[in-house]
């Protein structure tokens, strides 16, 4: 079995995360990934194997391939998902939101925000160790890539701590060339998801001189994963994702989330030769063999032992380490496992808090609120406001007119005749120019007159609704005002 300063391979004048064992309750002083001074501990982290890292790549892969393929699959038309916030345009499962579609964009990020709540009540940060984007991306290829390049924790330790040779000149070249050429890829896929793929084809057909914003976004983009990627790594989780930092403001005693059974592995002492499992119990020492497998495997250089942490990412690998470790000492698997503390300490299963009743009560309130709104939204969205500065004009027959400027948002993706009908009350509408024809996804200005009896009018400022049709199909009302003589001026 290695020796624990042999499971964190380190470069020279790095004493790591885990060769240095921390004193009772020391870990909560200083960051596992930080000296004393506050300098970087560089992790090594031995490449896990087991059953929950095996089901994690197959997950990866799904992920991945969504990922990717995300900005070419076309729902009705639309993205599956367009995210601009230059054109303040956003595409959800087809569906385009529009700046004027606010609260529902609102109620959605409620829902998302309380569904991430309940979630992180339940089952602790499951979603950062297996589904986050940052996570999937570092230790499912990135991570994947450079123990193939390079070898395992102990292999990166030495070529790390050897001096130049032709053969590390070309391990590294190669894999910082592949990493580059990823975080291309990557970048050029986020690019997609806020521009949209046809945008981002022509940012790299098209002249290059005609898109210098388009490629510097691209640029700035591939660098920055690059960045995170090669070097900065686990401390995006550490120190940058806002979810990490406030998951211990959800989490309880009754959240499910990776954990070191306490009870059964302490009393903690290295195993001894031929020493069978009933001998250990009997002579009074936990199932823990101090091993510190589950600390060399570890992404954010953390040892699960020391309880809950803000690190932790519930990657699983420490559970398949110890696992491995469990089944060759003849003892049952699970010392460390996905549990709660109310588990370890008393057997409980998850339990239906009324906290997390709470959740899900406002959680089903919002999405209420969605779907009425989503069901009672109109595709098209009209404004007439009276043009500015413009007053009443009496016309030589005695009626009165006043001059409107009317918008219209088609908010799906084909072009819409659009029809305005005086409702309320009786008049004439004129829509000056040509016909109201809005094309998808576009806003269309135009101005508009309407024109009333005297009689219509009422004193002063007259309410007026306009119906607004496409076809027959009636798609909205709009209200504005009616500005008139007062019924007092002399005519
Ligand atoms: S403690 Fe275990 S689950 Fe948490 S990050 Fe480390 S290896 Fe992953
Ligand atoms: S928890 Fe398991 S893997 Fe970790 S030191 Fe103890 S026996 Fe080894």
């Amino acid at each position: 079995m290695p020796t624990p300063a042999e499971n964190n391979p380190l470069p020279p004048g790095n004493p790591g995360p885990a060769s240095k064992p921390d004193a009772p309750g020391d870990y909560r002083n200083h960051l596992a990934t930080a000296d004393q001074e506050g300098r970087r501990l560089w992790v090594y982290p031995r490449k896990p194997a087991g059953r929950f890292y095996r089901a994690r790549t197959y997950v990866s892969w799904i992920l991945l391939g969504i990922m990717f393929m995300g900005p070419f699959i076309r729902i009705r038309g639309n993205p599956l998902l367009l995210l601009n916030v230059i054109e303040r345009k956003f595409i959800i499962l087809g569906n385009i939101f529009w700046p004027q579609d606010m609260i529902l964009s609102a109620v959605t990020l409620l829902i998302f925000v309380t569904g991430i709540l309940i979630f992180t009540a339940a089952f602790g940060r499951l979603w950062c160790g297996w589904t986050c984007p940052q996570t999937v991306l570092m230790e499912m290829v990135f991570r994947k890539i450079e123990y193939a390049i390079e070898g395992d924790a102990g292999a990166q330790r030495q070529l790390d701590r050897a001096p130049w040779s032709p053969g590390k000149v070309f391990k590294k070249t190669t894999k910082h060339l592949v990493f580059f050429g990823l975080s291309f890829l990557v970048g050029n896929t986020l690019l997609a998801y806020v521009i949209g793929t046809e945008k981002l084809f022509m940012i790299v057909t098209d002249n290059p001189a005609t898109h210098h914003t388009g490629l510097t976004f691209m640029v700035l983009f591939s660098v920055l994963f690059y960045a995170i990627f090669a070097r900065f790594r686990e401390q995006a989780c550490t120190f940058i994702c806002p979810y990490g930092r406030h998951q211990a403001t959800v989490m309880d005693e009754n959240t499910i989330l990776v954990a070191y059974d306490y009870k059964r592995g302490e009393n903690r002492a290295p195993l001894h030769r031929n020493q069978s499992a009933p001998e250990r119990k009997a002579s009074g020492q936990g199932d823990c063999i101090d091993c510190h497998q589950c600390v060399a495997v570890c992404p954010t250089g953390i040892d699960i032992r020391n309880g809950t942490q803000m690190e932790c990412v519930n990657c699983t690998a420490c559970i398949d380490a110890c696992d491995a470790v469990m089944e060759k000492t003849n003892q049952p698997r699970g010392l460390v496992r996905f549990a709660s503390l109310n588990g370890i300490e008393r057997g409980e299963s998850l339990r239906f808090t009324p906290r997390l009743a709470a959740y899900c009560i406002v959680l089903s309130g919002l999405i209420g609120l969605w779907l009425f709104l989503v069901f009672t939204r109109s595709d098209v969205e009209a404004t007439v406001l009276r043009a500015q500065g413009a007053l009443f004009q009496q016309m030589p027959d005695g009626r009165f007119s006043n001059l409107y400027t009317v918008r219209v948002i088609n908010k799906t993706s084909h072009p819409l005749p659009i029809e305005l009908k005086l409702e309320e009350p009786a008049g004439q509408l004129q829509v000056l120019g040509h016909e109201l024809l809005v094309p998808g996804e576009k806003l269309v200005e135009t101005s508009l007159l309407i024109e009333l009896e005297n009689t219509a009018l009422k004193h002063g400022t007259t309410p007026v609704r306009i119906g607004v049709y496409s076809g027959p199909r009636k798609i909205s009302t709009v209200k504005t005002a009616f500005i008139g003589p007062r019924n007092d001026t002399p005519q």
